[in-house]
């Protein structure tokens, strides 16, 4: 099978499939063999690694991860995409397509498949999933080496930032709570089919053995994070003490703001992951 890095060999195979596009599902494909190949290189894949694509598509970069890695495995809720793939990937041995909502999988299940050992995902994403995604994998401590997706611009500047941006949030702190984010490419809409509205970036996170902070409750430390970026407007202690599912009275709060050196109406926004972390830590001992 052709390479499907490209405009042409892309349109053949949608009219020889008589595939139509699913705008429900984010399928935007890519079609820039450029930027395929700036993809594969940047998460260092090599023929010892077990891949997980979400959302193979047509199979584009299936096919340039089948080139370079041991095995593939591609899960893809799309049900229509399933006779596409066959054809586009029987040439390869080391490739596994399953039809599936990766947000439903049993990513365990799916991580014993390689044996325990840490495995790398890679993905142009569908972009109206991205964070439960991204949450979902971290989430379920799976072995994982690291995640190169290709996301919306916006959402990679929000993985990367720290206090005092407009895009930081609980996204950004999660993130960096268990990987080491990188924007290795910017991509224009012109490299997909459909363009999207927006533009994307491809985005590097590699994942920490332990995290660069310690947390006494990963949950608690989560739950104080959400709170505070809820109610953004409002100030730190009354975010939290508002907020449902946290059980802290504003006291407790300004009390350990005060202890911690930080003013009593800090807002959220301006606390680095290791604030938060103390915060969460003394707000279980209060
Ligand atoms: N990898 C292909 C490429 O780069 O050309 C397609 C990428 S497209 C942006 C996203 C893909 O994810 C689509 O094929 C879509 O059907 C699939 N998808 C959307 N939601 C999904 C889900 N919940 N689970 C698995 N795949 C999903």
């Amino acid at each position: 099978m052709a390479d499907l890095g490209n405009y042409t060999n892309t349109s053949e195979v949608l009219k020889k499939h008589q595939f139509r596009m699913q705008k429900k599902y984010g399928q935007n494909f890519l079609i820039d063999a450029n930027i395929l190949n700036k993809i594969i290189e940047a998460a260092q894949i090599t023929e010892k690694d077990c891949v997980l694509e979400i959302g193979p598509g047509i199979g584009t970069m299936t096919q340039y991860l089948a080139e370079a890695a041991g095995k593939v495995i591609a899960v893809e809720i799309d049900r229509g995409l399933i006779p596409v793939l066959e054809d586009t990937l029987s040439s390869y041995d080391n490739v596994v397509v399953l039809c599936e909502d990766i947000l439903k999988m049993d990513l365990e299940a799916l991580s014993r498949e390689n044996g325990g050992r840490p495995i790398k995902v890679v993905a142009n994403l569908p972009y109206y999933i991205t964070t439960p995604i991204i949450m979902g994998l971290f989430e379920s401590h799976i072995p994982l080496a690291s995640i190169t997706v290709m996301v919306q611009s916006e959402v990679a500047e929000r993985m990367r930032t720290g206090p005092g941006s407009k895009d930081y949030g609980a996204l950004s702190l999660a993130v960096q709570y268990y990987a080491r984010p990188e924007i290795v490419a910017r991509v224009p809409a012109s490299c997909f089919l459909p363009r999207p509205n927006v533009d994307s970036a491809v985005v590097r996170l590699t994942k920490y053995e332990k995290p660069p902070v310690e947390a006494a409750d990963e949950a608690f430390l989560f739950a104080v994070i959400r709170a505070s970026f809820n109610q953004r407007r409002k100030t730190l202690a009354n975010g939290l003490a508002n907020a449902g599912g946290i059980n802290v009275t504003r006291g407790q709060v300004e009390t350990a703001l005060d202890e911690m050196g930080l003013s009593k109406t800090v807002r959220g926004e301006t606390l680095t992951l290791e604030q938060f972390t103390e915060l969460s830590n003394r707000l279980l001992r209060a």
